[in-house]
């Protein structure tokens, strides 16, 4: 990553207005496919991303099944339309690197060994991606999961920080991706204190890591509340309005 033109102009502000600590609009959708026993439909910025979580249930094929835990199963896909350039709806080498790191990323906060035999399989499908797809991905993925009723231990919030004209950024978009000086995807579960995944693209000094992986921890904070407000609506949102009838 070497970037060759200034992405941040003399006001501050970025290629899509916002400030350098700013993160994107999110907003979260939780049971919002019908099959699933727990979905979320995501709008990360302009990423749009369905996941949709089923299980614990049986695991086919049988020997893939572990006596003493549930086997967790996640599959990020991008949609031929989600890019710019027509994807190629095969999975890519990328693709089958996403799902690994986002399993990883999901798996520290489940119990799994509460669901001996069986498997939980996640669906994370990409409708539009603009830089940041994973994080917005396992964020969902994480909603989706408590949608479904599994235990879990804590939510895990995920964002990225990056460097963009030598300066850290929070929650870099697809344009400070590709011409950016470095991107830092960070998965972290607030509760608990602990960061389930770091990613790094790009070259960075000492300071600007330890920058960096701090500003992407409180992008993770401010994914958090949007999380839990996202699972209030759905679980308790009604209920308010139940109460105000009723009065
Ligand atoms: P993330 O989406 O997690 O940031 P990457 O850094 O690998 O993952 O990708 C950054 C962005 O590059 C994606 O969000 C997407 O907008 C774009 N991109 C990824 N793969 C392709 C592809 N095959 N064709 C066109 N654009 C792509």
């Amino acid at each position: 990553m070497s970037q060759t033109r200034s992405l941040i102009d003399k006001q501050g502000k970025r290629t899509d207005g916002r400030t350098v600590e700013q993160l994107r609009e999110v907003k979260m959708a939780v049971g919002v496919v019908k099959n699933a026993d727990g979905s979320v439909f995501i709008e990360f910025g302009k990423n749009k991303i369905i996941v949709a979580v089923y299980g614990p249930r049986e695991v086919h094929p049988k020997h893939m099944a572990q006596s003493d835990r549930c086997v967790l199963r996640c599959r990020y896909h991008m949609s031929p339309f989600s890019t710019d350039t027509r994807k190629n709806p095969a999975p890519s080498r990328r693709e089958v690197e996403i799902s690994k790191v986002m399993r990883e990323a999901l798996e520290p906060a489940l119990m799994l060994e509460d669901y001996p035999r069986a498997a939980i399989d996640v669906y994370v499908e990409v409708l539009q991606a603009d830089g940041g797809s994973r994080c917005a991905g396992i964020s969902a993925a994480s909603v989706a999961l408590a949608d479904a009723g599994i235990n879990m231990r804590d939510l895990v919030a995920a964002c990225a920080a990056g460097k963009v004209d030598d300066k850290i950024v929070l929650d870099i978009n697809d344009t400070e991706d590709k011409e950016g000086g470095a991107d830092m995807p960070v998965a972290y579960m607030p509760h608990l204190d602990e960061v389930t995944l770091l990613q790094l693209d790009g070259i960075l000094t000492r300071d600007q890591f330890n920058q960096c992986f701090d500003t992407a921890v409180e992008g993770c904070k401010m994914v958090y509340e949007i999380q839990k407000q996202a699972l209030m609506q759905k679980y308790f949102g009604n209920e308010t309005e139940v109460k105000e009838e009723v009065q």
